[in-house]
């Protein structure tokens, strides 16, 4: 996979091994547990930034966020309301 081209509705996590890491994972990290999202909630979250037209590289064109992270937060909202 050629991870130097933006890739429309991929996920970091799809893309680039190190990057998920490094960005997604220090900023789950940071999230207590309460205030995460349960798992299928989580998946549900992201199957719909998956197929969505604002999802660019992991990041949403909409807000800007990488919505790996945006989709774990309980009372995170996706700025177009689909989920
Ligand atoms: S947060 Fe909303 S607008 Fe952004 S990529 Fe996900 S579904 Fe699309």
């Amino acid at each position: 996979m050629d991870f130097s081209k933006p890739c429309r509705r991929c996920l970091l996590s799809e893309m680039d091994e190190s990057s998920y890491k490094s960005v997604v994972e220090k900023g789950l990290s940071g999230l207590l547990p309460e205030d995460r999202a349960e798992e299928k909630l989580y998946k549900d979250r992201l199957q719909m930034c998956c197929s969505c037209d604002n999802l660019m590289s992991g990041t949403c064109l909409s807000c800007g966020c990488y919505v790996e992270i945006r989709a774990a937060i309980n009372k995170g909202r996706c700025p177009e309301k689909k989920w």
